[in-house]
């Protein structure tokens, strides 16, 4: 079916959290775009984002946009607009006997780097959860200034602030398949009639990145893996029982205060695993798949034993092979670029890795981005999840 044709510079297909800051960092750089999403903003793994926030990364690139993350996550309101829900909470994490000996020097470093981390001992930890159970913890790692945000509310945010800028927001509008004539990207087509002629396109579909460079005959190493959350009711309170985001690397879990009243707890169950499609993922959690949660939390945080347990959700990490982002022109086709496989911690890099997403879209390639080509060796996964 022919449609209206609609013409801009930038064409960026997925309207999830990269999409949205996508297009903010090319609005404010001047660069005209459009958005197109096919249902509505957020609506895919990032509406069921945990938002942790956090500082601690092992490689240098990786710390780098953290932290201009941090930065942007924590001065939302005056660097973008609107209001991401940024509980500064606190991040803690209980480091394993074996593994104290990598983190040690590693926060050291990121604490000379200016970076607000620090290392401390089981006992001083106590005081920062008392109601927790620190027994085999070799340390813990203390981020006072991270925590969590609101992923819904961070991507309507760059929404609305590019469509200040001028910027266009297409929701309901699916993109059916990227055009492109002789290696040029020329636009996209729609589903339902219409097309977008842009001469530059942006795939920033999540887990639906790899079938969209399909259509182009470019393979993405990606795929979608089952990620549960469980929820806890704890109406006297949540920060009385999880007082920060809590990161257990012994028993391979996290805990953090979900609001006033709930507690939100993730992590690997017996039903993560790799799925043929995020479409057909089973998004209800049944009551064994977080009771498998609690029984892994508690014998740390003994408290939760005690609350009722609310239905839960599921949704898909966007996983590449070795765990890190891909963010690269894809080879081969001039103008077409790719932002995915962000496996399951790409919340609190968005800000900065969306910026630089959108220099490279404008010819400005940062090195900050060589570790995360396309076509590169993919290697063990070496980074924290969530
Ligand atoms: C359960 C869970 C917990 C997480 N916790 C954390 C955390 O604590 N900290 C952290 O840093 N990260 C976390 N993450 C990871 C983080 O949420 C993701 O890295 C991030 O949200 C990915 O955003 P995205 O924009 O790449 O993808 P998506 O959210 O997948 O967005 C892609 C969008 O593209 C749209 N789309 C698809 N196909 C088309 C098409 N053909 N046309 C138009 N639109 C299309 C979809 O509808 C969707 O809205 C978590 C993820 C999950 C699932």
């Amino acid at each position: 079916m022919q449609g209206p044709t609609d013409r801009h510079d930038v064409a960026i297909v997925g309207g999830g959290l990269y999409g949205a800051a996508i297009l903010f960092h090319l609005a404010k750089a001047g660069t005209d775009a459009v958005l197109l999403e096919r249902t509505h903003l957020a609506d895919g793994p990032t509406g069921r984002s945990s938002a942790n926030v956090r500082l601690l990364y092992t490689t240098p690139e990786l710390r780098e946009i953290a932290a201009q993350s941090f930065e942007i996550t924590t001065n939302f309101r005056q660097l973008v607009g609107g209001d991401n829900g940024f509980k500064r909470v606190g991040v803690l994490y209980g480091i394993a006997p074996d593994e104290a000996a990598a983190f040690e020097p590693l926060v050291e470093r990121l604490a000379q780097e200016g970076r607000p981390i620090e290392t401390r001992t089981v006992e001083e930890t106590r005081t920062l959860v008392p109601g927790f159970d620190l027994d085999g913890f070799a340390l813990t790692v203390w981020e006072p200034t991270s925590g969590y945000a609101d992923p819904v509310g961070t991507t309507v945010g760059f929404a609305d602030a590019a469509r200040l800028l001028g910027a266009s927001v297409r929701v309901a509008c699916r993109a059916e398949a990227i055009e492109v004539d002789r290696g040029h990207v020329r636009g996209v087509r729609l589903a339902g009639g219409g097309r977008v002629e842009a001469a530059r396109v942006v795939v920033a579909a999540g887990p639906w990145s790899r079938a969209m460079l399909e259509g182009v005959g470019r393979s993405l190493p990606t795929f979608p893996e089952r990620h549960a959350i469980s929820l806890l009711s704890a109406p006297e309170g949540s920060r009385g029982v999880v007082p920060c985001v809590w990161s257990d690397r012994i028993r391979r879990y996290y805990a953090r205060p979900e609001g006033d009243s709930l507690v939100l707890l993730g992590g690997t169950t017996s039903q993560t695993r790799q799925v043929s499609s995020a479409d057909e993922l089973e998004p209800a959690v049944s009551l064994e798949e977080s009771a498998e949660h609690v029984t892994r939390a508690t014998p740390c945080i003994r408290a939760l034993g005690d609350l009722g347990i609310r239905p839960g959700y599921a949704s898909v990490y966007d996983m590449s092979p070795d765990g890190f982002p891909i963010a690269d022109a894809v080879p081969g086709i001039k103008g077409l670029f790719v932002m995915a496989g962000t496996s399951g911690h790409g919340y609190k890099l968005a800000p900065a890795m969306a910026r630089l997403v959108a220099d490279l879209v404008r010819g400005r390639r940062s090195s900050l981005l060589n570790p995360f080509r396309i076509a590169r060796p993919f290697g063990p996964t070496g980074e924290l999840a969530a």
